[in-house]
């Protein structure tokens, strides 16, 4: 079959340029429900005085693994985080810790993050503000994945509410990365809120998960039990990537049970939390083959890659705000 470079010209200006026109005005139309409402809102939001994060080379490949310990109730964890060459410090692939860790601010941001665990966001509340030199298509992935939590959450009774955001204490920052999607902080970092840094390659269900960060959500698959459940195939993951799928365990437990809260219920395959089984270069040295197996039947098409919160992470956000009246 023989394409015309006018047809190519029309695929790519349908692709590119009235699709995300057509679909940017379906999530802004107004009507009654809430997720247009507030997206609108959201669309319009002229937020003064947008922090300048400085910005981190994510592309970096001058890593270092570097250990360090966090707290569970009671319990010292041993964990490993990898060091990229600006001085990041990056937990299990997409959690930041702090910049600048060789230094008394980095540590204690260090220890903080340690000690500062799944802090949930008062009252469930969530204040929002978009940088506003974001890219029109990361835009319109986040206003996606916003749809899909609003709409998940109204109908699921929880009580996590966005808003926009005015100059509150706590703020969930959103802003640009140049490569990946990552979280600072796992949950509210008490006194800053937090920060999401997106490329425009995030699509909508991997903002989704990066809100699971946000709200207090760990991976599914370092939980300490993963072993009776999945096989680690660290053949075929880049040495210095091993440290991101260590295992988060007491040591003092020779049964290698789950640990609450940070790890919430039965191991759950389904899970937006679950990294797949197949995964890019930057982790896989083989892109093609598995980095991990399932050692049982499992029920869901898509392992990671989700496009929106499994039962089992709606029960562990339902149990973490259920304070809220
Ligand atoms: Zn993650």
């Amino acid at each position: 079959m023989k394409i015309s470079f006018l047809s190519i010209f029309v695929i790519i200006i349908v692709v590119f340029f009235i699709i995300p026109v057509i679909e940017g005005n379906r999530l802004l139309a107004i009507n009654n429900t809430a997720s247009s409402i507030f997206l609108k809102n959201l669309a319009n939001q002229k937020y003064e005085n947008f922090p300048k994060f400085e910005e981190i080379d994510f592309k970096s490949s001058n890593i270092t693994v570097i250990n360090s310990t966090f707290q569970v109730e009671n319990i010292r964890i041993p964990i490993q985080l990898e060091k990229i060459n600006n001085n990041t410090s990056i937990f299990e692939g997409d959690i930041l810790v702090s910049k600048n860790i060789d230094t008394p601010e980095g540590k204690a941001a260090i220890q903080n993050f340690a000690e500062g665990l799944t802090k949930p966001w008062r009252n469930g509340n969530i204040p929002i503000a978009i940088d506003p030199d974001l890219s029109n298509s990361t835009r319109l992935n986040i206003y996606k994945a916003l749809e899909t939590m609003i709409n998940t959450f109204s109908s699921e009774d929880i009580h996590l509410n966005f808003t926009i955001a005015k100059n509150q204490a706590n703020i969930l920052y959103i802003t640009n990365a140049n490569t990946g999607c990552f979280s600072q902080f796992i949950g509210m970092y008490p006194n800053f809120g937090g920060l999401l840094r997106l490329s425009e390659e995030c699509k909508s269900g991997d903002i989704v998960h990066e809100f699971g960060h946000v709200f207090g959500l760990w991976h599914e698959q370092t939980r300490c039990d993963f072993k009776d459940h999945i096989i680690l195939i660290d053949t075929n993951i880049h040495k210095e990537k091993i440290s991101q799928f260590q295992a988060k365990c007491d040591p003092s437990d020779p049964e290698h049970k789950a640990l609450s809260p940070i790890s919430h219920g039965d191991y759950d395959f389904c899970s937006i939390m679950h990294y797949p089984f197949f995964i890019n270069q930057r982790f896989a040295i083989e892109p093609s083959k598995p980095v991990i197996e399932a050692k049982e039947t499992v029920n869901c098409s898509h392992i990671g890659h989700q496009k929106n919160f499994s039962e089992g992470d709606l029960s562990a956000i339902y149990e973490t705000y259920s304070f809220v009246s």
